[in-house]
């Protein structure tokens, strides 16, 4: 059985927990992906096959809280936000915890304000080795109140054994994303390292093995991403590929088939065993869940979507790339956005802006809506924002009646 972790009441959602506590029953091992249709008449939301706290949130929002109750008495730091979710975020600054860097690596407290006595939290997507060094040289233990994912450590340590092998590391990831910058440290200090954005990236790194491209081109794109002392000619002869684990799934396998092929080309397909490590099993099994749920949202349809999530949250952007490319999508952080049925104000994704849109509500009846959210967001928000589109529409089914096929779990069932 799933392990069950206690996290707090105000991030849980009667509705959500029935319907997901209802599909899980149903589909224990999750082979359908098929989304729930909540038909209030003339609104139906169409929820994704998975979506929410994925295992390594809840972990860390169980340590965070637990950490906080234990702890009254002392100052609680985080390394940089817990996880990519405002609402979270706000409500821990609310109950005292102060965060030591920004998402993007500026320092907000300097270490000198630090004392053996002080707590430090590890977010979920892990820290470096240089500020778990720090930590330990001023008596704080990096260890003890660490939130890293599992899912995240076995990237480290597939990167090691990478290592080890006498393989490069290419990281598919955001190179200023706090867990990338986790992934490279730890790559370092076993491999050569290098870090790929997307498939455009990969496409120049794979003209750099075939011999295409030399060093200069390497250097003029990958000079501020890969590790020091890297010789494209010498580091480039053996690969494998990992990812920050929010990446888009399909993304990383593009990526990995285009690096394989261009060392088929260049060695011929009987050496590629030396060449190319199959990395396959460190994709995060939550994310790959959650995108897929994505896929099958899309394919049954709806005339808007609504994607619920920290605009900072790397897992959440991906989805809404997804559904953008197939309606109209609009991406809140919670539902204030939503300023009435007229107005809806949400950030673009292109121009990392906020916009108001008007008139985003269409007229159509009834109204599908595609409702689904990232990783690091709370089924409590999700609840909200379904909450808030509902209340625009009058004369709907009550809700009782449209979870009828959730029946609510009787205690101890
Ligand atoms: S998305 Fe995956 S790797 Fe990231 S915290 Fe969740 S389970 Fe862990």
């Amino acid at each position: 059985m799933a392990r069950q972790f206690d996290i707090p009441v105000f991030y849980k959602s009667s509705v959500i927990s029935r319907v997901k506590t209802a599909r899980h029953m149903q589909d224990p091992r999750k082979r359908d992906l098929l989304p729930t249709v909540l038909d209030f008449g003339a609104v139906r939301f169409i929820l994704a096959r998975h979506f929410g706290f994925c295992f390594g949130v809840e972990n860390a929002v169980e340590i965070a809280y637990k950490t906080l109750e234990a702890h009254a008495e002392q100052r609680v730091f985080f390394l940089s936000e817990m996880i990519h979710n405002p609402n979270v975020n706000w409500d821990l600054q609310e109950r005292g915890v102060r965060f030591i860097f920004t998402s993007s690596g500026a320092q907000l407290v300097p270490w000198d304000e630090l004392t053996p006595a002080d707590i430090v939290v590890v977010p979920a997507f892990g820290t470096t080795l240089e500020i778990q060094e720090t930590l330990a040289e001023r008596g704080i233990d990096p260890y003890t109140y660490n939130t890293t994912c599992p899912f995240v450590e076995k990237v480290w340590k597939r990167s090691a054994q990478l290592g080890e092998s006498g393989y490069t590391v290419v990281v598919h990831g955001k190179a200023t994303h706090e867990e990338t910058r986790a992934t490279f440290s730890h790559s370092i200090r076993s491999a050569p390292t290098v870090v790929v954005l997307d498939v455009k990236e990969a496409r120049i790194l794979a003209e750099v093995i075939q011999g295409t491209l030399g060093t200069e081109a390497f250097m003029t794109h990958f000079a501020h991403t890969c590790s020091a002392g890297f010789d494209p000619a010498q580091h480039l002869v053996r690969i494998g590929v990992v990812n920050q684990t929010t990446m888009l799934a399909s993304e990383t396998w593009e990526i990995a088939q285009m690096l394989q092929q261009a060392m088929v080309e260049r060695y011929g397909a009987a050496q590629l065993p030396s060449h190319f490590a199959d990395t396959s099993d460190t994709l995060c099994y939550a994310t790959n869940e959650n995108q897929n749920a994505t896929y099958a949202l899309i394919q049954h349809g709806a005339d808007i979507g609504l994607v619920v999530g920290g605009y900072n949250s790397s897992n959440t952007s991906h989805i809404v790339e997804l559904c953008e490319a197939a309606m109209p999508t609009y991406f809140i952080r919670n539902a204030d956005e939503i300023a009435s049925s007229q107005n809806i104000n949400h950030f673009k994704l292109h121009t990392r802006q906020m916009a108001t849109t008007a008139s985003w509500l269409p007229a159509k009846r009834p109204l599908d809506i595609a409702l689904t959210c990232g990783a690091s967001c709370p089924d409590a928000i999700v609840e909200g924002v379904l909450f808030r589109v509902l209340s625009f529409f009058a004369a709907t089914r009550s809700l009782e009646d449209v979870l009828q096929p959730y029946p609510e779990l009787q205690r101890g069932a």
